[in-house]
């Protein structure tokens, strides 16, 4: 096994692998709200970023003076596949609702 790339091509301090990992490691602490339009307001470690995920397209943006793809974009991120995620969750419940309610209905109408 060679090693030979690492000298020629050095990985870049932050990957956005090792951002989405701190990212997911800050989550829980972090308040990060949807402002709409793709737009996040990120707790960071000083004070709150506009995160803009470029959701109508264009370049995600973050105006903290990190190097990009910085973690308060990857919060935003994360945030925003949550709430995706809630969403799903609500429309499960949803249809779980109207199938328990049909057999109810079907049940009474049975008796
Ligand atoms: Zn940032």
């Amino acid at each position: 096994m060679s090693s030979t790339t690492k000298d020629t091509a050095p990985a870049p301090p932050f990957t956005r692998e090792t951002i989405t990992k701190k990212a997911l490691r800050l989550y829980p602490e972090r308040t990060v709200e949807p402002l709409g339009h793709g737009r996040y307001s990120v707790e960071g470690t000083d004070g709150f970023y506009e995160v803009d995920l470029a959701v109508f397209g264009g370049e995600e943006s973050c105006p903290c003076p990190a190097t990009k793809p910085c973690y308060h974009i990857a919060l935003a991120t994360i945030s925003r596949a949550k709430s995706r995620s809630k969403a799903r969750r609500v429309q499960a419940d949803r249809t779980a609702a109207r199938v328990s309610r049909s057999s109810l209905a079907g049940l009474a109408a049975s008796l």
